[in-house]
C-alpha cells in the first residue's frame, strides 16, 4: 500500500477526480481510468469526485451522462458529494476569462483551422498583437509575455516526462469563436475550485497537462499532482472509443470487469480474496492498492 506509514489524518486531504465526458457509455478504457482514480483517491483516505465534462454539446450523446453514473454505481464505485457537471459552470469560466483578460493574459484571434493547417498545423502566434476583439474570435491564451510554456513535468507513475516543445509554446485556444469554453481551461478551473490534489487519469491526455500547467502558473496556482495510467488500445495508438457501442462494459455483470481492469492496473485478484460482490474486490484494491504494481506506459493492448 501507498505510504502505509502516513497518520490518517495526513492523509485526509487528498481529492480526487474522474471527470468522463457523456459522448458514449462508459467503456473499458474508461473504466480503468475511473478505477485508478478511485483506488488511489480511496487508498490515501481521499475523497473522490465525479465531474461530468459535457462542455461540448455538438459531441455529447443523449442519456449518456445518467448511463455512466449508473454503471459507476453498478461497479461500486461510489462517489463524495455531489456530481458536477461542466454545462453549469459557465460563471466560473467566465470570471476566470475576465482575470486573464484584464492581466492581458489572453487575446482574440481570428485565424481559421484552415490556416493554421496550412501553416504546419502549430498555431504561431499571428493575431498577439492584433487586440482583436473578443467577441466573434477564439480567445487564446498569450503564454509568450508572462507565461512560462511548459515543456516537462513529474509524473507520479510515469516520472519525468518531456513534451514536444513547439506544441508546448503555442498560445492554446481558451474559448471557442463559437461561445463553447476549451477543455483546457475549464478543467483547470474545476479542479481548482474541487480542490483537486492530484489527477488521475488515461496517458492519452498527457499532451494537454503542459498547457494545464501553464495555465495554472498564469493563475498563480499550484498544480496539482498527476498520474498519466495506461490506455487500453486495440492495436498501437489505437485506443478504445466511446463511440464503438460494442465496447461499452457491462452493467449487470460487472464482477469479471471489475477484475479484468484490476488486471490491466497490475493488481491481479489472487485465489483467496472474496470476489463475490465488487464492494469486496474493490475494499481488498483498496488495501492492496500501489503504484508501483502498475505498468509504467501509455499503453497496453488488450
Ligand atoms: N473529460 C475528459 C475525457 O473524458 C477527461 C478529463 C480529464 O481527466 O482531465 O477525456
Amino acid at each position: 500500500m501507498l505510504l502505509p506509514n502516513l497518520p490518517a489524518a495526513l492523509k485526509t486531504a487528498y481529492r480526487g477526480r474522474f471527470a468522463p465526458s457523456p459522448s458514449g457509455q462508459l467503456h473499458f478504457g474508461s473504466l480503468v481510468a475511473a478505477l485508478g482514480s478511485y483506488l488511489q483517491a480511496k487508498s490515501m483516505q481521499g475523497s473522490w469526485q465525479v465531474r461530468i465534462d459535457d462542455l461540448d454539446p455538438p459531441r455529447e450523446v443523449a442519456g449518456a451522462a445518467a448511463d455512466i453514473l449508473q454503471t459507476l454505481m453498478a461497479y461500486g464505485l461510489n462517489w463524495d458529494g455531489e456530481v458536477i457537471y461542466q454545462s453549469k459552470r459557465s460563471q466560473a469560466y467566465e470570471k476566470v476569462l475576465a482575470q486573464l483578460a484584464a492581466q492581458k493574459l489572453c487575446y482574440g484571434c481570428a485565424c481559421t483551422r484552415k490556416k493554421i493547417k496550412l501553416q504546419g498545423g502549430l498555431y504561431l502566434g499571428c493575431c498577439r498583437d492584433k487586440q482583436l476583439p473578443f467577441n466573434g474570435n477564439a480567445l487564446r491564451i498569450n503564454l509568450q509575455n508572462q507565461g512560462k510554456p511548459t515543456c516537462h513535468f513529474y509524473d507520479q507513475l510515469q516520472g519525468e516526462l518531456y513534451l514536444n516543445s513547439s506544441e508546448a509554446r503555442e498560445d492554446f485556444i481558451i474559448k471557442r469563436k463559437d461561445g463553447l469554453y476549451a477543455y483546457n481551461l475549464a478543467v483547470v478551473v474545476d479542479d481548482i475550485d474541487q480542490g483537486i490534489t492530484e489527477v488521475v487519469r488515461g496517458a492519452d491526455l498527457l499532451n494537454t497537462t503542459g498547457k494545464q500547467i501553464a495555465l495554472y502558473q498564469l493563475l498563480n496556482i499550484p498544480p496539482p499532482k498527476y498520474i498519466h495510467l495506461p490506455v487500453a488500445v486495440t492495436s498501437p495508438g489505437q485506443k478504445l472509443s466511446k463511440q464503438n457501442h460494442a465496447l461499452a462494459i457491462n452493467k449487470d455483470n460487472p464482477i469479471p470487469t471489475l477484475l479484468r481492469a484490476l488486471d490491466f492496473l497490475g493488481h491481479t485478484v489472487t485465489n483467496n480474496v472474496d470476489t463475490t460482490t465488487c464492494s469486496k474486490i474493490l475494499e481488498w484494491a483498496i488495501e492492496n492498492w500501489c503504484l508501483h504494481k502498475i505498468p509504467a506506459q501509455h499503453e497496453i493492448q488488450i
